[in-house]
């Protein structure tokens, strides 16, 4: 069985892959993670990859399949793709080198995805993570930790969040339409709490049971 879950940042996407990844054994594909660790490593699909990356574009589909494949090796089963795919081009690829069998589309509005984005901050001396809406420190702006200055990510600021919701939208139209059309397409209210929405993916897995990708 091969999973494909996408939606907003702030949906819930990367924790619910993560959960799902343990309680059904299979493995959390994550290409952001991917690429950094190769970036990291020093690989040569990763001086590849710091090229595109640096200058802010997408890497081209050629190396990211490549890197897919290497990765995961072709015919392995058990995987959820999370960031990926990202245009039609991708998901046409995956359907027909990976038999997907759910693709689950974390559904959010612009409103609440902006709202979960901005609660997230971090400590500027030690990098701790707060969520204001969950985990909050105890005093505002403060670390609990180190004493440091809590602040919002400097790639979160209202125009650049603005940017990618605008992004995610017209990539995901094309990739909606391609997955309903393959009946694959099962669409989730992200509004609801982590477990709640981990419950109702396993649900949907449970009743359709294993299916055949077309
Ligand atoms: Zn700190």
């Amino acid at each position: 069985m091969n999973i494909v879950l996408f939606g907003i940042q702030g949906s819930g996407k990367g924790t619910q892959a993560k959960l799902l990844s343990e309680k059904l054994a299979m493995k959390h594909i994550n290409l952001g993670e991917m690429f950094r660790q190769e970036i990291k490593a020093g690989t040569e699909i990763g001086n590849i990859a710091r090229v595109y990356i640096d200058k802010g574009n997408l890497v081209p589909d050629e190396y990211v399949y490549h890197m897919i494949d290497n990765y995961v090796g072709l015919g392995i089963k058990g995987l959820i793709f999370d960031g990926f795919p990202r245009n039609k081009e991708q998901a046409d690829y995956l359907v027909k080198h990976y038999h997907i069998d759910f693709v689950f589309y974390l559904d959010l509005n612009d409103d609440e995805a902006k709202k979960r984005i901005t609660a997230r901050v971090r400590c500027k001396n030690c990098h701790q993570n707060y969520n204001l809406l969950a985990n909050s420190p105890v005093v505002d702006g403060v670390c609990d930790i180190c004493g440091g200055e809590v602040s919002p990510r400097e790639d979160d600021t209202p125009q650049a969040i603005d940017q990618r919701l605008a992004r995610f939208h017209k990539e995901t139209k094309s990739l909606i339409r391609y997955f309903d059309k393959h009946k694959l397409l099962f669409k989730i209210d992200a509004n609801d709490d982590i477990e709640a929405l981990n419950e109702k993916m396993l649900a949907i897995i449970k009743k359709h049971g294993k299916r055949k990708s077309q």
